[in-house]
């Protein structure tokens, strides 16, 4: 049957068809270990669900506005200028069905047909999807792995065309654990404002810090900050990935297109998770800490058992949740039958040979490596590092 030409350009996300892949294994009984989607293991915190329950009790079960309750878009506002020292108002908050989702109305309401995105590689998935789907054009800036996958404001400037309308920022960053310098930040924003781009700083692993300190980067005076439009969700630090709320701060004119959007394709995101979400908001500095200790932790472990096993290295990361693997030493080995050419080889004979399920950074942007999630238990940690020296000894 027929179907669009923009929809069949569109890749399905290669983070979720591992994540699946490696549910359905599990399921079949296999003795499978997933490194796949990026997921905190923990619980979402008690006093969160004790507030979805209260607001179910309480008759929240209504629509409410398209762009989320005026409570929930002030609580996002004072967190904001609680954590990240900005100041914004209700209406400039668009509250969505996840930090995916904000980003998808985003892109939908700056882009016109043709216009180009700038993206540093490695990154994640979906964004130039995404930017496909508003008819955008992806442009992919390649960083490398000495300079930390990190962009100067130097390449930025050199990279941008007539065509470009915004860069992709995303510190902490899914996949590298990246984490900007206020210094790098600033003379980024400067390049920002001198070319009058938008800037989409993706902050959602904001409390994922392990060394260095979160910045905004539209902390740096109001030019930058109403070229920039902060993404930001509990999906992370919250351990709320199935609740699906997400969050967007902008300047007044793009929040406005943005909801209109989302108040034709969705209505309001789901009114208890949004209850919920007021809740989280307004505490966890425990859970955060309890969850961020653990993945200092197994962080570590990780690092240091890649790094000793021969074939394969890593960087340290300083946030987020995900450790790089570089995989160039294995290219042109057999391994299991296999011969690894690429990082879906190397995936696909690592989840057929040893069971263990990465994500390829193929989907990513730079083919030389293999993504390990860190947000699972150390026993499977230590077990899926185990599989790797084995099946690298093969
Ligand atoms: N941005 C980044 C960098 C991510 O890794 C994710 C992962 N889910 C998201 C946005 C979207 O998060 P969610 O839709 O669960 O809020
Ligand atoms: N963002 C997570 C990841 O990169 C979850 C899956 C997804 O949303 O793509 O694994």
């Amino acid at each position: 049957m027929y179907v669009s030409k923009k929809a069949s350009n569109i890749q399905a996300s290669t983070t979720l068809a591992i994540d699946s892949k490696f549910k359905a294994m599990k399921a079949e009984g296999l003795d499978v270990v997933g490194f796949g989607a990026g997921e905190p293991d923990f619980e979402t915190p008690d006093y969160i669900k004790k507030a979805a329950i209260e607001a179910i009790q309480n008759g929240m079960t209504r629509y409410t506005p398209a762009a989320g309750t005026l409570e929930l878009r002030k609580a996002v506002c004072e967190k904001l200028s609680r954590e990240n020292g900005l100041s914004y108002e209700p209406a400039q908050i668009v509250v969505s069905n996840g930090a995916k989702h904000s980003l998808v109305n985003t892109f939908m309401a700056i882009l016109n047909p043709g216009d180009e995105v700038l993206i540093p590689a490695p990154f994640w998935v979906s964004y130039p999807e995404m930017i496909k789907i508003a008819d955008g054009v992806p442009v992919i800036m390649q960083t490398s792995e000495t300079d930390n996958f990190k962009v100067t404001a130097e390449e930025l400037k050199k990279a941008i065309t007539p065509k470009t309308r915004a860069v992709v920022l995303n510190s902490p960053s899914n996949p590298t654990g990246m984490v900007y310098t206020e210094d790098e930040l600033k003379a980024i924003a400067d390049v920002i404002v001198e070319h009058d781009l938008y800037v989409i700083s993706d902050e959602i692993y904001e409390h994922l810090i392990y060394e260095g300190k979160h910045v905004s980067i539209a902390s740096f005076g109001d030019e930058i900050k109403k070229r920039t439009i902060i993404i930001n969700g509990v999906s992370k630090t919250y351990a709320m990935t199935g609740w699906r709320i997400g969050y967007a701060a902008a300047c007044p004119e793009v929040a406005k297109v943005m909801a209109n959007l989302q108040s034709h394709a969705t209505s309001n995101p789901n009114s208890i998770a949004q209850a919920a979400t007021v809740a989280a908001l307004s505490g966890g500095e425990e859970e955060i800490a309890v969850m961020k200790k653990a993945f200092a932790e197994r962080r570590d472990y990780m690092v240091e058992r890649i790094n000793a096993i021969p074939g394969v290295s890593c960087k340290k990361p300083n946030g987020a949740f995900y450790v790089l693997m570089n995989i160039s030493g294995v290219k042109g080995r057999t391994i299991g039958g296999k011969r690894i050419e690429t990082s879906d080889d190397f995936a696909e004979a690592f989840l057929n040979v040893a069971k263990v399920a990465v994500v390829p950074c193929s989907g990513f942007g730079n083919d030389d490596f293999v993504r390990w999630s860190y947000a699972t238990s150390m026993e499977n940690i230590c077990e899926g590092m185990n599989r790797l020296e084995a099946f690298l000894a093969e």
